[in-house]
Protein backbone atom coordinates (compact mmCIF):
# COMPACT_ATOMS: atom_id res chain seq x y z
CA UNK A 1 0.00 0.00 0.00
CA UNK A 2 1.48 3.35 -1.00
CA UNK A 3 1.73 5.71 2.06
CA UNK A 4 0.12 9.13 2.17
CA UNK A 5 1.19 11.63 -0.17
CA UNK A 6 2.63 15.03 1.30
CA UNK A 7 0.91 18.02 0.67
CA UNK A 8 3.54 21.05 -0.25
CA UNK A 9 5.04 22.01 3.11
CA UNK A 10 2.94 19.96 4.82
CA UNK A 11 4.30 17.84 8.34
CA UNK A 12 3.19 14.82 8.59
CA UNK A 13 2.44 13.53 12.75
CA UNK A 14 5.69 12.11 13.57
CA UNK A 15 5.80 8.05 13.26
CA UNK A 16 8.28 7.23 16.42
CA UNK A 17 10.22 4.41 16.92
CA UNK A 18 7.90 3.13 19.34
CA UNK A 19 9.63 0.13 21.89
CA UNK A 20 8.12 -3.21 22.60
CA UNK A 21 7.41 -4.17 25.54
CA UNK A 22 10.82 -6.55 26.97
CA UNK A 23 10.18 -10.24 27.15
CA UNK A 24 10.35 -13.23 24.40
CA UNK A 25 9.45 -12.50 21.12
CA UNK A 26 7.36 -15.09 18.78
CA UNK A 27 9.41 -15.91 15.78
CA UNK A 28 6.77 -14.65 13.73
CA UNK A 29 7.00 -11.51 15.34
CA UNK A 30 11.06 -10.97 14.61
CA UNK A 31 12.04 -8.54 12.73
CA UNK A 32 14.60 -7.67 9.99
CA UNK A 33 15.18 -4.11 11.19
CA UNK A 34 17.73 -2.13 8.96
CA UNK A 35 19.11 1.18 10.86
CA UNK A 36 20.10 4.28 8.64
CA UNK A 37 21.49 7.04 11.39
CA UNK A 38 22.36 10.63 10.10
CA UNK A 39 21.88 13.98 10.33
CA UNK A 40 19.89 14.50 7.49
CA UNK A 41 20.55 18.30 7.01
CA UNK A 42 18.79 17.82 4.79
CA UNK A 43 17.55 13.83 3.72
CA UNK A 44 18.24 13.59 -0.50
CA UNK A 45 18.01 10.97 -3.10
CA UNK A 46 20.57 9.07 -1.78
CA UNK A 47 19.68 8.42 1.75
CA UNK A 48 16.43 6.67 0.19
CA UNK A 49 17.79 5.40 -2.47
CA UNK A 50 20.43 3.49 -0.08
CA UNK A 51 17.76 2.33 2.31
CA UNK A 52 15.54 1.45 -0.65
CA UNK A 53 18.49 -1.44 -1.60
CA UNK A 54 19.63 -2.54 1.38
CA UNK A 55 15.70 -3.34 2.20
CA UNK A 56 14.90 -5.27 -0.83
CA UNK A 57 18.57 -7.00 -1.17
CA UNK A 58 18.92 -8.23 2.53
CA UNK A 59 15.04 -8.64 2.83
CA UNK A 60 14.62 -6.36 5.98
CA UNK A 61 11.18 -6.16 7.25
CA UNK A 62 12.10 -1.76 7.93
CA UNK A 63 14.90 -0.09 7.45
CA UNK A 64 14.41 2.86 10.05
CA UNK A 65 15.99 6.62 9.12
CA UNK A 66 17.23 7.84 13.05
CA UNK A 67 17.80 11.36 13.18
CA UNK A 68 20.61 12.39 15.05
CA UNK A 69 20.17 15.13 17.41
CA UNK A 70 23.26 16.33 17.76
CA UNK A 71 26.04 15.09 15.74
CA UNK A 72 29.14 15.87 17.37
CA UNK A 73 31.19 15.29 15.06
CA UNK A 74 29.83 17.51 12.96
CA UNK A 75 28.43 20.55 14.81
CA UNK A 76 31.59 22.32 16.34
CA UNK A 77 32.41 22.59 12.49
CA UNK A 78 29.15 24.59 10.91
CA UNK A 79 25.66 25.19 12.27
CA UNK A 80 24.00 22.19 12.19
CA UNK A 81 19.66 22.88 11.29
CA UNK A 82 17.89 22.61 14.40
CA UNK A 83 16.76 18.70 14.87
CA UNK A 84 12.92 19.41 14.98
CA UNK A 85 13.37 20.37 11.08
CA UNK A 86 16.09 18.15 10.06
CA UNK A 87 13.24 15.41 11.53
CA UNK A 88 10.36 17.03 9.62
CA UNK A 89 12.47 16.98 6.15
CA UNK A 90 13.51 13.01 7.03
CA UNK A 91 9.69 12.36 7.85
CA UNK A 92 8.87 13.78 4.35
CA UNK A 93 11.43 12.13 2.38
CA UNK A 94 10.14 8.47 3.67
CA UNK A 95 6.49 9.32 2.34
CA UNK A 96 5.09 6.91 1.07
CA UNK A 97 8.23 4.52 0.68
CA UNK A 98 6.64 1.28 2.26
CA UNK A 99 9.01 0.06 4.75
CA UNK A 100 11.05 3.09 5.09
CA UNK A 101 9.92 5.00 8.62
CA UNK A 102 11.94 7.64 11.16
CA UNK A 103 12.69 7.31 14.03
CA UNK A 104 12.82 10.43 16.80
CA UNK A 105 14.54 8.40 19.31
CA UNK A 106 18.11 10.10 19.01
CA UNK A 107 16.13 13.77 20.17
CA UNK A 108 14.10 11.92 22.97
CA UNK A 109 17.79 11.30 24.50
CA UNK A 110 18.86 14.40 23.57
CA UNK A 111 22.72 15.23 24.40
CA UNK A 112 25.40 14.25 22.03
CA UNK A 113 24.21 11.30 19.32
CA UNK A 114 26.36 8.51 19.70
CA UNK A 115 25.01 5.53 17.45
CA UNK A 116 26.15 2.81 20.19
CA UNK A 117 23.73 4.20 22.95
CA UNK A 118 21.08 3.99 19.75
CA UNK A 119 21.86 -0.06 19.27
CA UNK A 120 21.53 -0.76 22.50
CA UNK A 121 18.13 1.08 23.18
CA UNK A 122 16.95 -0.89 20.15
CA UNK A 123 18.47 -3.88 21.41
CA UNK A 124 16.81 -3.99 24.84
CA UNK A 125 13.56 -3.39 23.02
CA UNK A 126 13.53 -5.87 20.80
CA UNK A 127 16.17 -8.81 22.20
CA UNK A 128 15.24 -11.05 18.95
CA UNK A 129 15.27 -8.53 16.07
CA UNK A 130 17.75 -8.87 13.99
CA UNK A 131 19.54 -5.37 13.70
CA UNK A 132 21.41 -3.91 10.39
CA UNK A 133 23.26 -0.88 10.19
CA UNK A 134 23.74 0.74 7.10
CA UNK A 135 26.70 3.07 6.27
CA UNK A 136 27.42 4.98 3.90
CA UNK A 137 30.94 5.17 1.97
CA UNK A 138 31.77 8.16 4.47
CA UNK A 139 30.12 6.92 7.42
CA UNK A 140 32.28 3.70 6.90
CA UNK A 141 35.69 5.30 6.16
CA UNK A 142 34.98 7.45 9.91
CA UNK A 143 33.74 4.69 11.73
CA UNK A 144 36.85 4.02 13.67
CA UNK A 145 36.39 7.25 15.18
CA UNK A 146 32.80 6.74 16.50
CA UNK A 147 32.11 6.77 20.48
CA UNK A 148 33.03 2.87 22.00
CA UNK A 149 33.27 2.05 17.80
CA UNK A 150 34.58 -0.78 19.06
CA UNK A 151 31.12 -2.23 20.68
CA UNK A 152 29.75 -1.96 17.81
CA UNK A 153 30.10 -5.16 15.64
CA UNK A 154 28.80 -7.05 18.64
CA UNK A 155 25.20 -5.19 18.27
CA UNK A 156 24.51 -5.33 14.96
CA UNK A 157 25.20 -6.60 11.51
CA UNK A 158 27.27 -4.04 9.50
CA UNK A 159 26.00 -2.67 5.89
CA UNK A 160 28.14 -0.50 3.49
CA UNK A 161 26.14 1.04 0.54
CA UNK A 162 28.75 1.86 -2.03
CA UNK A 163 29.27 2.62 -5.31
CA UNK A 164 30.65 -0.21 -7.83
CA UNK A 165 34.28 -0.31 -7.44
CA UNK A 166 35.04 1.18 -4.56
CA UNK A 167 37.13 -0.25 -2.07
CA UNK A 168 35.55 -0.27 1.21
CA UNK A 169 37.24 -1.52 4.46
CA UNK A 170 36.70 -1.41 8.04
CA UNK A 171 38.48 -1.65 10.90
CA UNK A 172 40.61 -4.51 12.18
CA UNK A 173 38.64 -6.89 10.10
CA UNK A 174 34.99 -6.28 11.62
CA UNK A 175 32.59 -8.85 8.89
CA UNK A 176 30.20 -6.46 7.16
CA UNK A 177 27.90 -7.24 3.95
CA UNK A 178 28.36 -4.59 0.58
CA UNK A 179 25.57 -3.64 -1.26
CA UNK A 180 26.46 -1.98 -4.17
CA UNK A 181 24.43 0.79 -6.16
CA UNK A 182 24.82 3.18 -8.51
CA UNK A 183 23.61 5.48 -5.29
CA UNK A 184 22.85 9.14 -6.81
CA UNK A 185 25.54 11.10 -6.35
CA UNK A 186 24.67 13.49 -4.03
CA UNK A 187 25.46 14.04 -0.02
CA UNK A 188 23.59 16.84 2.18
CA UNK A 189 26.87 19.11 1.85
CA UNK A 190 26.37 19.61 -1.90
CA UNK A 191 22.37 20.38 -1.47
CA UNK A 192 23.26 22.86 1.16
CA UNK A 193 26.14 24.52 -1.14
CA UNK A 194 23.55 24.26 -4.14
CA UNK A 195 20.60 25.77 -2.38
CA UNK A 196 23.23 28.18 -0.66
CA UNK A 197 24.61 29.05 -4.88
CA UNK A 198 20.45 29.41 -5.74
CA UNK A 199 20.85 26.43 -8.08
CA UNK A 200 18.04 24.18 -8.57
CA UNK A 201 18.39 20.99 -6.01
CA UNK A 202 14.91 19.64 -7.87
CA UNK A 203 16.98 16.48 -8.62
CA UNK A 204 18.98 15.68 -5.70
CA UNK A 205 16.07 15.86 -2.96
CA UNK A 206 12.76 14.69 -2.67
CA UNK A 207 10.39 17.19 -3.87
CA UNK A 208 8.77 17.77 -0.26
CA UNK A 209 11.91 18.21 0.71
CA UNK A 210 12.56 20.84 -1.78
CA UNK A 211 9.58 22.65 -0.92
CA UNK A 212 10.58 22.42 2.82
CA UNK A 213 13.34 23.91 2.23
CA UNK A 214 12.10 26.74 0.48
CA UNK A 215 8.78 27.75 2.47
CA UNK A 216 11.37 27.84 5.51
CA UNK A 217 13.87 29.33 3.90
CA UNK A 218 16.81 26.83 4.75
CA UNK A 219 20.56 26.94 3.95
CA UNK A 220 20.35 30.00 1.83
CA UNK A 221 23.62 31.62 3.54
CA UNK A 222 25.71 28.89 2.97
CA UNK A 223 26.02 26.85 5.55
CA UNK A 224 28.33 24.03 4.65
P1 LIG B 1 27.24 15.36 4.70
O1 LIG B 1 27.47 15.83 3.30
O2 LIG B 1 26.96 16.48 5.66
O3 LIG B 1 28.31 14.40 5.18
P2 LIG B 1 25.54 13.13 4.04
O4 LIG B 1 25.00 13.33 2.67
O5 LIG B 1 26.67 12.18 4.22
O6 LIG B 1 25.87 14.53 4.70
P3 LIG B 1 24.36 12.14 6.45
O7 LIG B 1 23.07 12.50 7.07
O8 LIG B 1 25.59 12.52 7.14
O9 LIG B 1 24.33 12.73 4.95
O10 LIG B 1 24.41 10.58 6.09
C1 LIG B 1 23.66 9.58 6.73
C2 LIG B 1 24.13 8.25 6.18
O11 LIG B 1 23.83 8.17 4.78
C3 LIG B 1 25.64 8.02 6.28
O12 LIG B 1 25.87 6.65 6.55
C4 LIG B 1 26.14 8.40 4.91
O13 LIG B 1 27.37 7.76 4.60
C5 LIG B 1 25.01 7.86 4.03
N1 LIG B 1 24.92 8.53 2.73
C6 LIG B 1 24.96 9.85 2.50
N2 LIG B 1 24.85 10.10 1.17
C7 LIG B 1 24.73 8.90 0.56
C8 LIG B 1 24.59 8.50 -0.82
N3 LIG B 1 24.55 9.38 -1.83
N4 LIG B 1 24.49 7.16 -1.08
C9 LIG B 1 24.53 6.27 -0.07
N5 LIG B 1 24.66 6.58 1.24
C10 LIG B 1 24.76 7.89 1.56
MG1 LIG C 1 28.17 12.28 5.41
Amino acid sequence: MPGPTAGRGEVFPLRSYTPAPVGRTPASARRRRGILGGTFDPPHLGHVIAAEAVRRRLGLDEVVLVVAHDPWQKSGDRAVTAPELRLAMTQLAVAGHDGLVVSDLELRRGGPTFTVDTLETMRAAHPDDDLVLILGEDAAAGIETWHRAADLPALCQLVVVCRPGVNVTLPDGWPFVRVDIDAADVSSTAVRSAVAAGADVRRLVPDEVGSFIVEHGLYRVGLA
